[in-house]
């Protein structure tokens, strides 16, 4: 028995209806960054279906330099698949960070420093994965990642804001290319 029971009965259900995805581009030529959080998963808020688009998150949604290197990655395996069937633009990476972000906390002093002492990690890295306010950490990692030499240039990158109380995806910025 595991927690996982339950949702295994439901991982019934799919398979007994699933149809298996090619390997392909994805098909929204989109690729998403954004946070962990059980209230923002893309697949919901965004539709996502099977094959439509990869997914990075972590907490926060941050870019943060394995978010690059994963992104450096796809877009070379992206190159080397499907070479004939993409044309110069291979995707856009869209990063949405979201209100109410748990990340958020760690803007304050005294709580990032509890945090710090309890998991071992530097305060600087806690400060630097707060979100608390997902209008200017999304902006803040959209440079990031355009000015990133690993980022390839055929690759754009948008930034965007979910809001937690309206369920809307806001765009911060639109897409552009290093
Ligand atoms: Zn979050």
């Amino acid at each position: 028995m595991t927690r996982l029971t339950p949702l295994l009965e439901r991982n019934e259900q799919f398979a007994g209806t699933y149809t298996p995805v090619p390997l392909g581009p994805p098909s929204a030529q989109v690729i998403v960054v954004t946070c962990l959080d059980h209230r923002v998963d893309p697949a919901i808020t965004l539709g996502l279906q099977l094959g439509e688009a990869p997914v990075i998150r972590n907490a926060g949604g941050r870019v943060t330099q394995a978010v690059i290197d994963d992104l450096a990655y796809l877009a070379f395996l992206a190159g080397q698949l499907f070479a004939g069937q993409l044309d110069d633009r291979l995707f856009e990476v869209a990063v949405i960070h979201h209100t109410q972000c748990g990340t958020g906390f760690l803007a304050d002093p005294s709580f990032r420093h509890q945090a710090a002492e309890a998991t071992g990690l530097p305060e600087a890295t806690l400060e630097a994965a707060a979100v608390a306010d997902p209008h200017t950490t999304v902006k803040v990692d959209v440079e990031r990642l355009l000015t990133s030499p690993l980022l390839s240039p055929k690759v754009s990158v948008s930034g965007h804001v979910y809001d937690i109380d309206t369920g809307r995806v806001t765009t911060v910025l639109d897409a552009r290319h290093p």
